[in-house]
């Protein structure tokens, strides 16, 4: 499986990147995990005719503003995937006139994850993170590998069962090293130390706060703090390409 980090920033862009969205290239489909400016890169990406599915985390607007270009992607058996009830209803408010056209309008479903996750070409749980506002972390089950995606969240039991023994854990890094993790964010050391007690293999960092982490050389910094407690972590910058 092939992931790309599309946006790396955490709630505006700068020089550094553009906010949260990773895409992952399966052999069945395509999944995007968030729709942050990042996600404007997508209609590049699609090199094979493959259902491609969009797991939103919430609806915080650095993880939904590039909804927008959705009329690139009419027609392209898109689905759009939240959880709960709450979440499709604010959805819905966003995605409608005047601001964008509706999901109807562009031939999109959105989908409650209970109602698809079943019907999905791979497995899909999902955790409530601790957060401001209703956010969910998804674990994704694919070719025999395990993604779990964990932004944004603060510390809670979820971000450990989210992270348990996946392949790959990309969490969100909103804090600097020397700013303390709460209900909403995580530092590095914390990333790092849910990484070590969860045993995932690999943990990738995004989701670095655009006011603080104002330049690489803080991501490099906080590289180096995590890396003290779990050592296979990286930080990837937009556009970065692995596979796991
Ligand atoms: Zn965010
Ligand atoms: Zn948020």
């Amino acid at each position: 499986m092939e992931i790309t980090f599309l946006g790396t920033n955490g709630w505006f862009d700068t020089h550094t990147g553009a906010t949260s969205s990773v895409f992952l290239n399966t052999k069945d489909c395509y999944i995007v995990l968030d729709a942050g400016s990042g996600f404007y890169k997508v209609p590049s990406l699609l090199k094979e005719d493959k259902p491609i599915f969009l797991f939103l985390s919430h609806l915080h607007l650095d993880h939904i503003c590039a909804l927008q270009m959705l009329p690139l992607l009419k027609n392209k058996n898109l689905t759009i995937i939240v959880v709960g009830k709450e979440q499709k209803e604010n959805l819905a408010k966003f995605m409608q006139l005047p601001f964008m056209p509706t999901a109807k309008m562009l031939n999109i479903e959105v989908k409650e994850v209970e109602e698809i996750k079943n019907k999905l070409p791979f497995k899909v749980e999902y955790y409530e993170l601790a957060h401001a506002v209703k956010t969910f972390g998804y674990k994704i089950f694919s070719e025999d590998k395990v993604v779990a995606y964990g932004l944004d969240s603060g510390l809670c039991e979820n971000i450990l069962n989210l992270a348990k023994d996946s392949d790959l854990f990309i969490c969100e890094c909103s804090y600097l090293p020397n700013q303390d993790p709460d209900f909403n964010h995580l530092n590095p050391k914390a990333a790092a130390l849910i990484a070590k007690e969860a045993k995932t293999k690999l943990l990738a960092l995004i989701h670095f706060k655009a006011d603080v982490y104002d330049t690489f050389e803080k991501r490099d910094l906080a590289l180096l703090e995590a890396g003290k407690y779990f050592e296979k972590t990286f930080a990837p910058y937009d556009g970065d390409t692995i596979t796991i």
